[in-house]
């Protein structure tokens, strides 16, 4: 094993708060949908950075995006006016329901934002007592702790309470469960239109719409989180679109800037209005340097080639995954190039067996595989990633 290999290992080791359990290979760069180890090892890349990597490693135009930038201004605060900032928040207005967008740094960050937008609303027009939110089963919204509040995993949240009192958790995909916890006092109900981290479980329309009618009959928002399954990962530029219905606000972020740090809130008039200067704000949102970045991941990932394309490779892999014909896998399902994979057995087992086979995989959940590949994946990387899974779970 290589020096640096072995250094990176007992750094982490000693100096890094110990919260993740890192594949045992050190990562030192990649091109498209590959990834290289400091051993010379390659890997194909099926995670994308957990569905962030929309546009693959080292894109060339995004690199002389960022290089450029880079050279010109990386920050100034919001206290300034900048153009890239000013000219994605047009881009994803353009592109969606929304009429502005507020800028954050993360998926987090955007569904405290959001909640915060929602609550205001509810105050100005309703008085303070409007101030429960809904949220899911399976949900997974972030870690702080709003979108802990909204996030109902037992090993996330139980070490950190008390968390944010007024969040109601309804059942996922079940209107009649939803409509016993819905009242006059709830000012927002947020839902993932395909489950991410839970396990990838796409929402039916049926629930999507009969989640906006009770939304409009309590008076409440409506919000999207958008962070995974959004920018195109569905083969949709929104996953939403499609469903025949809008939500008041969404959120975006993974693959927003293409792999750096930054997320959004789209939102409508009516939530924007109850919004004024000095009522929340962030440092770094939107800085420059980030946003030139996202108005070219934005600009590529909504051209109508772009998601039709990535829709006819996510029915490709489906199609692949499910003639595999493996006795370890029990379902598939997914949406454009988002799939789940349920196993027999542990992913965890799968995904360092996929190590040794050159695939990085990730999962949702103990027993499914998460395939979210850079939106880039050819055909012929598909077939590789199929083959090799096959090898994979022959193995096991
Ligand atoms: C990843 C994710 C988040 C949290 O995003 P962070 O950038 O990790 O804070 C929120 N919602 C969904 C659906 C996600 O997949």
């Amino acid at each position: 094993m290589a020096s640096e290999t072995k250094n990176t290992f007992a750094l982490e080791k000693q100096y890094v708060l110990q919260t993740y359990a890192r594949a045992p290979f050190v990562l030192d760069h990649g091109q498209g949908c590959w990834l290289y180890d400091t051993e010379g090892r390659a890997y194909l890349d099926c995670a994308a950075g957990i569905a962030v990597n929309a546009l693959g490693h080292a894109d060339p135009e995004l690199v002389a995006t960022l290089v450029e930038q880079a050279g010109k201004l990386w920050h100034v605060s919001n206290l300034f006016h900048t153009a890239p900032h000013a000219r994605l928040a047009q881009q994803l207005c353009d592109t969606s329901f929304a009429d502005r967008v507020f800028f954050a740094n993360s998926g987090a960050e955007a569904n405290e934002g959001a909640f915060k937008f929602a609550r205001k609303w509810a105050h100005d027009h309703f008085g303070a007592d409007k101030s429960a939110i809904v949220a899911f089963t399976g949900a997974f919204h972030g870690r702080t702790f709003g979108a802990l509040a909204a996030t109902p995993r037992e090993k996330y949240q139980a070490p950190f309470r008390p968390l944010l009192p007024g969040v109601r958790i309804a059942p996922f995909n079940d209107l009649e469960g939803t409509a016993a916890v819905m009242g006059d006092d709830v000012c927002a109900v947020i839902v993932e239109p395909v489950q991410g981290e839970g396990g990838i479980h796409p929402a039916t329309p049926e629930f999507l719409q009969g989640l906006r009618a009770l939304c409009d009959r309590h008076h409440a928002l409506l919000i999207f989180d958008e962070i995974q399954c959004g920018l195109g990962r569905t083969g949709y530029l929104w996953a939403h679109q499609g469903y025949g219905i809008t939500p008041d606000l969404l959120t975006a972020a993974k693959p927003l800037a293409g792999g750096l740090p930054m997320g959004a809130i789209l939102m409508t008039q009516q939530v924007a209005e109850v919004m004024h200067v000095g009522e929340h704000g962030s440092t770094f949102a939107a800085g420059p340097l980030v946003a030139a970045v996202a108005e070219k991941v934005v600009r590529r990932v909504a051209d109508p080639a772009f998601l039709a394309d990535v829709r006819a490779k996510g029915e490709y892999l489906m199609e692949r995954i499910e003639e595999l014909n493996s006795p370890h896998i029990t379902e598939v399902r997914g949406r454009g190039l988002m799939i789940g994979v349920d196993l027999d057995i542990a992913a965890a087992d799968v995904i360092a067996a996929g190590h040794r086979h050159g695939l990085i995989l990730i999962n949702a959940g103990t027993n499914t595989l998460r395939l979210v590949p850079p939106l880039i994946i050819s055909r012929g990387e598909i077939d590789l990633l199929v083959e090799r899974l096959r090898a994979v779970l022959a193995e096991l």
